[in-house]
């Protein structure tokens, strides 16, 4: 590894957790952590298909992998070390210890996927002790990660800042996710009316129920589209957005045939009218 010498960003050590299939996204990631560590600091990426935050019959399996691939990515993007471990050299004979936060990650994915936040803490824990970084930088993508992961930093006293990059979306809006690579052509040219809608909906309406309803309706009609919730939060809580006097987002998970996409945007405050 490089020398931590001397100067701005020296000491620093910012690590990017992914779990490989790198995109765009993940690139503009890494290339955040380069521009907060500076030429001084190290920028640590590690790659690792997590088993543990996989339910049961998800895509575990056929999570696309490539290597060599992705080290170039790393490469050009700017990292300076790679930790890409084995299953084995991650988790032995299998954990019998967790990390599990309770709160924030009940609603929304957590409903949808039991366990799938356990997994999350517990390889991000373990992540965070093996890299031992000084920044941590997580994607607005998984909305609901990040605040999940806040929680459990704060609750436990892990010694690391997260800092969070906005949603790297395709020309057409879709957000870039490994899993785009699953949609058939059709599910991949209609996949963008999902943001449409929910653009839409946060543009002409005002109570959260209204923006709900109608990003509803309209991902209805997105065909071969199946909601597995479409909801309007607080964007720290998670708890349901009640008004419009605290920031929210409008968080979604559709299937588009048998690929989940999850996506979320600003639903910002609005002063109330005298
Ligand atoms: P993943 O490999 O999907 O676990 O993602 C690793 C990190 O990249 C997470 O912090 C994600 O939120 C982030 N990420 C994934 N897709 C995007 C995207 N389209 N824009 C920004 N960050 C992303």
């Amino acid at each position: 590894m490089k020398r931590e010498t001397g100067g701005a960003g020296a000491g620093l050590r910012v690590f990017v957790p992914t779990m490989g299939a790198l995109h765009d996204g993940h690139a503009a990631l890494i290339r955040r952590a380069r521009k907060l560590a500076t030429s001084r600091g190290t920028v640590v990426v590690s790659l690792f298909v997590n088993p543990t935050q996989f339910g049961p019959g998800e895509d575990f399996a056929k999570y696309p992998r490539q290597i060599s691939r992705d080290l170039e990515i790393c490469r050009s993007s700017g990292a300076d070390l790679v930790f890409a471990p084995s299953v084995e050299e991650m988790y032995g004979n299998g954990p019998t210890t967790v990390i599990e936060e309770t709160e924030v990650a009940g609603p929304l994915c957590g409903r949808s996927r039991p366990g799938h936040f356990r997994g999350v803490c517990t390889v991000v824990g373990k992540l965070f002790h093996l890299v031992a970084p000084t920044h941590a930088l997580f994607g607005e993508k998984d909305w609901q990660q990040v605040a999940v992961i806040r929680r459990m930093i704060s609750d436990l006293d892990f010694p690391v800042r997260i800092v969070t990059h906005p949603t790297v979306r395709e020309k057409d809006g879709l957000a870039k996710s490994s899993r785009n690579s699953y949609l058939s052509p059709e599910e991949r040219r209609v996949a963008p009316g999902i943001v449409k809608a929910m653009r839409r909906a946060v543009r002409e309406n005002r109570s959260p129920e209204a923006i709900v309803r109608q990003a509803f309706q309209e991902i209805c009609l997105i065909p071969g589209a199946r909601i597995d919730y479409v909801e309007a939060v607080e964007a720290d809580t998670l708890q349901p957005l009640k008004s419009r006097k605290k920031n929210g987002r409008l968080a979604v998970a559709v299937f588009l045939g048998r690929t989940r996409l999850i996506d979320n945007i600003p639903v910002p405050t609005i002063r109330s009218r005298r």
